[in-house]
């Protein structure tokens, strides 16, 4: 082989790839069957209006319930699939278990107006995601205003034509609520903005963060939101995890909040439980305030 002659560096750099490799193609194969046998789900982590404290929704994550590992987290293994461009079986699998999810509180008598499914550029190019969404709403009769979509921020940064922006807007006209992921971490231009419809901007947790403790953090965040509401956009928090945090969002005047600090994404049987609870507590606290009137 010509690598005989290279220098051990090299070879052993080489060595390297080719291990990298085979690990990768393991993960993959370990992946797509899991898929198959129904070990990856989401689970769902609530949002809250700031307002009125009520659920506006809830955001499906998914997580791999491996049989060793336990809870496996989506960063150990999207990659693999992203980068093999097999994410359409997931999203698959994340939508119909949010819609069934969606249809079994909607018959518990819970109040979660929407679900969100997280959606990467390799969704997005897909010219026939339009239309499979709408299929699948339409097999479980809930209108499209029931969905959210959430992209990227570093998505729309990047392609603000073409299919990708076709299928958002396409989205958004079919009555999708489109929110900008992980807003302030990318790029987009306020051009980038216009040209794609978006709803909301979900503010990234590094903004967020300790804006109960710093007024530099503070001021930024005010930054922001005041740009949204010059566009005319909604805005929730993540990444919320004291009560100082949610407090203050309420004050500046931020929509929604979504966090450890309010609840951790849980399974849906678990969620339903969680959304009761809260709707007491909110019943409990409106007529503790009726009553000091
Ligand atoms: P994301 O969409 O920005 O989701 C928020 C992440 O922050 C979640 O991590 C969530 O568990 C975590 N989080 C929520 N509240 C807090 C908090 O108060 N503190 C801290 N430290 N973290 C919080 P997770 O579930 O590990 O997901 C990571 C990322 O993986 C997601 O980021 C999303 O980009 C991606 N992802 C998850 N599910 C899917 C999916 O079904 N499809 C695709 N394409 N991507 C997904
Ligand atoms: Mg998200
Ligand atoms: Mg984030
Ligand atoms: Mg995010």
């Amino acid at each position: 082989e010509a690598m005989d002659n290279a220098p051990s560096a090299i070879r052993a750099w080489s060595e390297g790839m080719r291990a990298e490799r085979r690990a990768r193609s393991a993960l993959l194969s370990e992946v797509e069957a899991a898929l198959a046998k129904g070990q990856i789900q989401p689970w769902y982590q609530p949002q809250l209006c700031t307002s009125t404290g009520e659920i506006s929704g809830v955001e499906a994550l998914v997580r791999w319930m491996h049989p060793q590992q336990g809870i496996v987290p989506p960063a150990r293994f999207l990659d693999a699939l992203h980068d093999s461009g097999r994410l359409d079986q997931l999203s698959e699998a994340v939508l119909h278990h949010s819609l069934t999810a969606l249809r079994n509180w909607d018959a518990e008598g819970l109040h979660i107006p929407r679900v969100s499914i997280n959606l990467s550029d390799v969704e997005l190019r897909n010219p026939r995601l339009v239309d499979r969404l709408k299929w699948d709403l339409d097999r479980f009769g809930f209108p499209a205003s029931r969905l959210g979509i959430e992209v990227l921020e570093t998505v729309i940064a990047e392609s603000s034509v073409g299919i990708i922006a076709r299928n958002i807007s396409d989205l958004a006209r079919l009555g999708c609520r489109i929110d900008l992921d992980d807003f302030g971490t990318g790029h987009t231009s306020i051009g980038a903005l216009r040209k794609v419809t978006v709803h909301r901007l979900k503010i990234d947790r590094s903004f967020v963060t300790r804006i109960d403790r710093s007024e530099d953090q503070r001021r930024m965040l005010a930054a922001v939101l005041g740009l949204a509401d010059r566009l005319g956009l909604e805005t929730v928090a993540e990444g919320v995890e004291s009560s100082g945090e949610h407090a203050l969002l309420a004050q500046l005047g931020c929509d929604h909040a979504q966090g450890f600090g309010i609840a951790r994404p849980m399974p849906a049987p678990q969620l339903a439980e969680w959304a009761r609870e809260h709707a007491l507590h909110i019943a409990e606290a409106q007529k503790l305030g009726r009553g000091n009137r």
